[in-house]
């Protein structure tokens, strides 16, 4: 989710959602990522720990392992195993993850009294933001439709969760059709709905309302199609009002921890993009479910004795064939042609590929044969990042050497240094590559339709950061606030001790 929706969608939403948390709660106007990439697994792992990549560990959703040069997913564990489910899927857990939660710190304090539970339709969405010695994390197993775990967390689900299971919700959600909520009309924020920006669903020819969902399931994924409609947030809100009640929680001596992440924003903002009906449709629906939500809660255990933060994971660039209308640069750079440049280039430098993936923005180079060759990784890096910055589309090129520290990384003190300094905050030693580059403004890689993120420019970086419920005044502030102050805000909100990276200072307006 953008900032910007805040502002764009206001006259659409309910007084009971989006505007119920700025109108009694506080709005932190101006919070950034401070990092790149900005991705889903570095974005959940900073909210909650308190720290950039370059601590926690979680440096994208998949990276190159060093010893295996294959990739790693960002919650993968193979000494675990699927709990509800025959498959691999569900060898996860935060071991990754080098740095405690909010929860984690919860659970400590409270000799594990405190239940601190993660839910999102992805799993990287639930674990990382529960951490490590949570009492669960749920997501969504496309091919059955039900929400799932691993064996980190239990052996089998608990009887509550397979009732709800059992209740097929997906199945019923996909049955309707997905038409706007508001007369198409009045969608009056976005670009025209039949738009050659916009992905299609496989077997319809326009990205256009209305949408048959039992139509196009049998082509896009069958049940895990949810996560591309607005129900799929609707569904997440069900099974967090089911945790609540079947976990009680909120209504012990001590304090518990629920982290819900609404994934299908995510999947509609790639699809379509933020100039799209469709997306304003699906901030539209999850208002409604917003305020569904907020009124259990009230309901629950009342306002006071709730805290809550809405932020997001990251922003979104704008779809680029949008933006070529609009005469506006923009571009596509394809992860394939990168690879395919570099490995001539190698080839006409030094007679041998010396490339071993290059994943997001990051190049892995084969130390060992450069340094059989008795060649350096340092200089082979820096000449290589020179020639990246030669291609179509890339603004600026690191390497590992100088983000180490061996040589001089700030150059100018200029804005260019800014965006270093965000590469160095997403930057680990061993599991990003031997160079990190950075896309021109308003480019993109891999999407010619439909939109992403991961940028350090701040329609990724700058999200929404709202407060409401226990000891939180009303108010607002365009005080400038990194992700990375949510985590220590929240620990003295609750009087816990930080999560243990955590270096940032608390938003000094909600402490006071
Ligand atoms: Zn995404």
């Amino acid at each position: 989710m953008r900032y910007d929706y805040i502002d764009k969608y206001w006259s659409k939403f309910g007084n009971d959602g989006f505007k119920r948390l700025v109108n009694e709660g506080y709005n932190c106007k101006n919070t950034n990522y401070n990092y790149v990439p900005t991705f889903t697994g570095p974005g959940h792992a900073a909210i909650f720990s308190g720290t950039t990549p370059s601590v926690n560990g979680i440096v994208a959703n998949e990276w190159v392992n060093r010893e295996t040069s294959k990739k790693v997913y960002c919650v993968f564990d193979n000494a675990m195993n699927s709990v509800g489910y025959n498959s691999d899927a569900g060898k996860m857990s935060p071991q990754n993850l080098i740095s405690s939660t909010i929860g984690e710190e919860l659970r400590k304090k409270s000799l594990n009294k405190s239940k601190v539970i993660g839910i999102s339709l992805k799993d990287r969405g639930a674990i990382l933001s529960a951490g490590h010695n949570a009492t669960s994390a749920y997501w969504y197993y496309g091919p059955s439709g039900n929400w799932v775990t691993s064996t980190y967390y239990m052996k089998e689900l608990p009887q509550w969760v397979n009732d709800f299971n059992k209740k097929e919700l997906a199945k019923q959600y996909l049955s309707q059709q997905w038409t706007t909520m508001l007369p198409i009309d009045q969608y009056t924020e976005s670009d025209a709905d039949d738009n050659e920006c916009e992905e299609l669903f496989k077997g319809k020819e326009k990205p256009t309302f209305p949408y048959d969902i039992p139509a196009l399931m049998k082509q896009n994924g069958e049940l895990a199609l949810i996560r591309s409609t607005p129900f799929g947030n609707t569904f997440t809100k069900d099974f967090a009002v089911e945790t609540i009640k079947n976990e009680n929680l909120g209504k012990g001596s001590v304090s518990d921890f629920l982290c819900v992440s609404f994934s299908s924003t995510d999947y509609i903002g790639h699809q379509f993009g933020p100039q799209s009906v469709e997306v304003e449709d699906c901030y539209i629906r999850l208002d409604k479910d917003l305020a569904e939500f907020f009124k259990f809660i009230d309901e629950w255990i009342g306002k006071t004795n709730a805290l809550v933060f809405l932020t997001s994971d990251h922003g979104a660039g704008e779809a680029v064939p949008c933006l070529l209308k609009k005469n506006i640069p923009a571009g596509v750079i394809d992860e394939k042609a990168v690879s395919d440049s570099l490995k001539k280039f190698f080839l006409r430098t030094y007679k041998d590929s010396f490339l071993i993936a290059v994943s997001d923005f990051d190049i892995y180079l084969d130390r060992e044969k450069i340094n059989k060759k008795n060649m350096s990784v340092a200089n082979v890096s820096y000449k290589t990042a020179q020639y990246l910055m030669t291609l179509d589309g890339i603004a600026d090129a690191v390497t590992a050497t100088t983000l180490d520290g061996e040589k001089n990384f700030f150059t100018d003190g200029s804005a260019r240094d800014a965006i270093r300094a965000k590469v160095r905050m997403g930057f680990y030693q061993n599991r990003c590559g031997d160079i990190i580059f950075v896309l021109k403004e308003h480019w993109l890689e891999g999407f010619h339709k439909g939109t992403s993120h991961g940028s350090p420019y701040s329609y990724d970086t700058h999200v929404p950061l709202l407060w409401w419920g226990y000891n939180v005044k009303q108010g607002s502030s365009n005080e400038a606030i990194t992700i990375t102050q949510i985590a220590p805000t929240v620990s003295k909100l609750l009087k816990i001790p930080m999560p243990s990276g955590c270096t940032t200072k608390p938003i000094s307006s909600l402490v006071k």
